[in-house]
């Protein structure tokens, strides 16, 4: 197994890892940045990236990440494909542990992020990657023309809907509550561009043979459940933090891990930054100025 020491190791590429390397690189500190995936994290599912102050126009997710990536190596910072299995801290030294390479470093910053949620319905499981999909990006032009459907109520869901009015004229949003939750403007352009909301409405099912074929919907105001024909099922319905790999910190009802004002935890040198963390608001100028806060913050422990 290899060894390799750096001042400052962040796990997670996405826009909180790639700003906090950044940073820290610039500042001068050694750092690397670990990623299992290198897909830019969520913000890689981004069709059109529109909310980002002082990127206009709009531009693709993964392309704003590779520029992001590529401004954190011109700093200096390194950034490896790596899956950290584990973290560890002996003395005042973590240990950051990938199949080929054992890290050390003096500061860590978990940058992990947030996962899809899945619905838990019957079906769903099944017919994932054939007609159910977490993606739109990804998987949306497998559905050019045909019978789509979306669920949720939030921005993710909202923006989502709206991309997918570019493959088919046919996308339809499942609703549970009576409006949505989304930011006004985002609900505005969604329905401006097509998308049918079916308000009060759970899916129950996923069925089909080889591949989704078709809905089983429940309208929650009357009970009355209907099977609907479908080919596509996008599932935009919340997230679940990344912590397993630091599971004994302090976290908030909803798992997300505290930390203070500088992004430190309650272990001196540890730092969390973007989606995992607990906050108000989880979007990409949140996780950036998380990231950065926890750079600034690791050199003024680092210096001490
Ligand atoms: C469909 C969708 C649309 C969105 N649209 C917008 C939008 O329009 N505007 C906006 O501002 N925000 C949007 N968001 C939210 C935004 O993408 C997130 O707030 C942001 O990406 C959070 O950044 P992050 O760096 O904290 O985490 P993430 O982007 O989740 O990145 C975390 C990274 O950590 C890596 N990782 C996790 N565990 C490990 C491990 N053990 N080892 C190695 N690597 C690991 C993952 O591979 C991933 O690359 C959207 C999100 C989604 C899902």
């Amino acid at each position: 197994m290899d060894t390799r020491i750096f001042d400052y190791v962040i796990i997670g590429a996405g826009p909180a890892g790639l700003a906090s390397a950044q940073y820290a690189a610039r500042g001068g500190l050694l750092c690397v940045v670990l990623d299992a995936s290198m897909s830019g994290g969520q913000v890689g599912q981004i069709s059109d990236l529109e909310n980002y102050p002082g990127l206009f126009p709009s531009q693709n997710g993964s392309d704003f990440m590779q520029k992001m990536k590529e401004q954190a190596e011109a700093f200096g910072a390194e950034i490896v494909e790596a899956f950290v299995s584990s973290i560890d801290k002996k003395d005042d030294t973590f240990i950051v542990t990938t199949r080929k390479t054992i890290y050390y470093a003096k500061a860590l910053c978990i940058a992990t992020g947030a996962v899809h949620t899945e619905l838990g319905i019957p079906g769903e499981e099944k017919f994932q990657g054939r007609g159910v999909s977490y993606c739109a990006v990804c998987d949306g032009p497998f559905f050019a023309g045909k019978k789509i459907f979306v669920v949720g109520g939030g921005d993710s869901a909202c923006s989502e809907a709206t991309f997918l009015t570019n493959i088919s004229d046919d996308v339809t949003i499942i609703h549970r509550r009576d409006s949505f939750r989304a930011q006004k403007a985002v609900v505005e352009k969604m329905l401006n561009a097509g998308v049918k909301p079916l308000y009060d409405t759970v899916v129950r099912e996923v069925l089909g043979e080889n591949k989704l074929e078709w809905l089983m919907l429940e309208d929650l105001k009357t009970g009355k459940v209907t099977e609907v024909p479908a080919d596509a099922l996008f599932i935009f319905t919340g997230m679940v933090p990344k912590t397993s790999l630091v599971d004994m910190l302090p976290k908030d009802d909803a798992g997300y891990i505290i930390t203070d004002e500088n992004m430190m935890t309650a272990m001196p040198g540890l730092f969390v930054a973007g989606d995992v963390r607990s906050k108000p608001f989880r979007q990409i100028v949140t996780a950036v100025n998380d990231g950065a806060i926890a750079a600034h913050a690791a050199q003024k422990f680092l210096e001490k």
